[in-house]
């Protein structure tokens, strides 16, 4: 199994494996790396992984994008250092990814199990053990950079924390985080991880490390963001284990999910469990009120607003959904040229039209992608509704897909809403549409007082960063 780049513009030449395309993020053309070929699973796969544990069953599925760069029996053994019940405790029977019927035919997949209680930890805890794998096998060290808006600065801290070859300098806004999500990465600071406070905003922190990553000096830094073709490989299991969850006794038997999105990354996952031969017929991307996503699902216009609106569901709190480029290389089927000049009208003038390239407006419905929008008020109502129906308490983003799946449900197909994070993240919003806050499990119940407080805090702009780095670099 190969990678190449979605601007590639040289051939077949710069195939690359899965272990180069995990330490490398962005390609060098800017393009990101896609499979050249997508295996098929068949009815006879779908009945053995039916009966599997989870991270067997991950290790199946994701092997397929793996291919022999890495043996089947080191693929298991990454697979069971990431998922072990020490950093998810929540999980009862190997599930890693439980599904849950919240009134007839509507699902619940839980994701957020793992240590920073968001689903990004199935993702990071895989890509942190591979990369110390490829990195000891190479010989080699890696220094990440990345910025946080919330949740992706803990669940990579808590993926890296500790490996030996790997250190990463995490970016964080002093504005717009909440204190329980800067407790969580203060906690994880020390040894291999440095936490940065900028003084500012999410956006503030992004320009430092785009400015960064143009310095010759610092363009190794590697990303942990979910450009990162690793991440994306470890999301595909998990809709692989939904679907048999719900319709096991009846392989073939269509559903519907609903991903709560913002840069397009977990429902990106999805279509391509849905190349993998998963029957999943409409693919639900669910927005807040950022909703470029939704724009350009239901118009065929890809537009940039000036602004992120800061919203009660903040992870999905975007403008650009970078992971949207890999779907573009297969609207263009894999003609990286027209690829290229899409992606570059949109960063030129931040907006591009299907119609301008020759696609009907209608495209993205047409492959059965389906979305929604939804507000403030809609995920207080989701969070009542199902807590109403069944006792359990949501999450806001959560919320997001619930307001979704409501809204398309449709009779005789399943729908499955991928639950994003825990409720305990998000208190203040809980409180508002349930009138108590979720109760703490004792990993987090003085999660605010426990933290270590390690946070640098630095002048807003990248030489100072910079020089930090180099400091602590050595
Ligand atoms: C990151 C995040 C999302 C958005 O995921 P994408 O892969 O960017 O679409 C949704 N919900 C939560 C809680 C998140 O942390």
């Amino acid at each position: 199994m190969n990678y190449i780049s979605t601007r590639d513009s040289s051939g077949d030449s710069s195939e690359l494996s899965y272990c180069d395309v995990l330490l490398q993020g962005l390609a060098p053309d800017r393009g990101l790396y896609v499979p050249i070929a997508y295996p098929r699973l068949s009815d006879s796969d779908f009945h053995r992984l039916a009966n599997l544990p989870y991270p067997a069953l991950f290790r199946e599925v994701k092997g397929l994008f793996i291919g022999d760069a890495i043996d089947v029996k080191t693929q298991t053994n990454l697979a069971q250092q990431a998922y072990t019940k020490d950093k998810f405790p929540g999980v009862i029977n190997d599930n890693y990814c439980p599904v849950t019927e919240i009134v007839d035919g509507l699902y619940v997949q839980q994701l957020s199990l793992g240590p920073t209680a968001a689903f990004k930890d199935m993702a990071l805890q895989p890509l942190g053990q591979d990369m110390q794998y490829v990195l000891s096998q190479r010989g080699e060290s890696l220094t990440l950079l990345g910025a946080t808006s919330g949740d992706t600065g803990s669940a990579a801290e808590a993926a890296v924390k500790g490996l030996a070859n790997i250190t990463l300098f995490m970016l964080s806004p002093e504005v717009g985080m909440s204190s329980f999500q800067k407790a969580q990465m203060g906690n994880l600071s020390g040894g291999n991880i440095f936490n940065i406070s900028i003084p500012g905003r999410f956006d503030d922190c992004q320009d430092i490390v785009k400015a960064i990553k143009q310095d010759p000096e610092f363009a190794h830094l590697g990303a942990v963001n979910s450009i990162n073709w690793g991440r994306i490989a470890s999301q595909i299991p998990y809709y692989v284990s939904g679907y048999l969850q719900v319709a096991a006794d009846h392989i073939g038997q269509p559903v519907d999910f609903v991903v709560p999105t913002g840069n397009f990354g977990n429902v990106l996952a999805g279509y391509y469990a849905r190349k993998l031969g998963v029957p999943i017929r409409r693919l639900i991307v669910a927005t807040n009120e950022n909703d470029v996503l939704h724009t350009l699902i239901q118009t065929g216009m890809y537009q940039k607003p000036d602004h992120a609106v800061v919203t009660s569901s903040p992870s999905m709190d975007i403008t650009v959904a970078s992971n949207y480029e890999r779907l573009v290389y297969d609207l263009f089927n894999g003609d990286t040229e027209k690829v290229r000049q899409y992606m570059e009208q949109f960063e030129r003038t931040g907006s591009v039209a299907f119609a301008d390239f020759g696609l009907s407006n209608d495209t993205l419905k047409a492959m059965d992608f389906d979305s929604t929008r939804s507000t403030s008020s809609d995920r207080i109502d989701a969070i009542r509704w199902v807590h109403a129906q069944s006792g359990t308490v949501i999450d806001p983003h959560t919320a997001d897909g619930v307001t979704a799946a409501r809204q398309k449900q449709e009779k005789d197909v399943p729908i499955i809403c991928m639950s994003t994070a825990l409720p305990v993240k998000f208190e203040t919003t809980i409180k508002e549409a349930l009138g108590f806050v979720p109760e703490r499990e004792p990993r987090f119940a003085d999660i605010e007082t426990l933290s270590a407080g390690g946070f640098n805090t630095i002048p807003n702009n990248p030489e100072d960063v910079k020089a930090f780095i180099r400091q602590h670099l050595g």
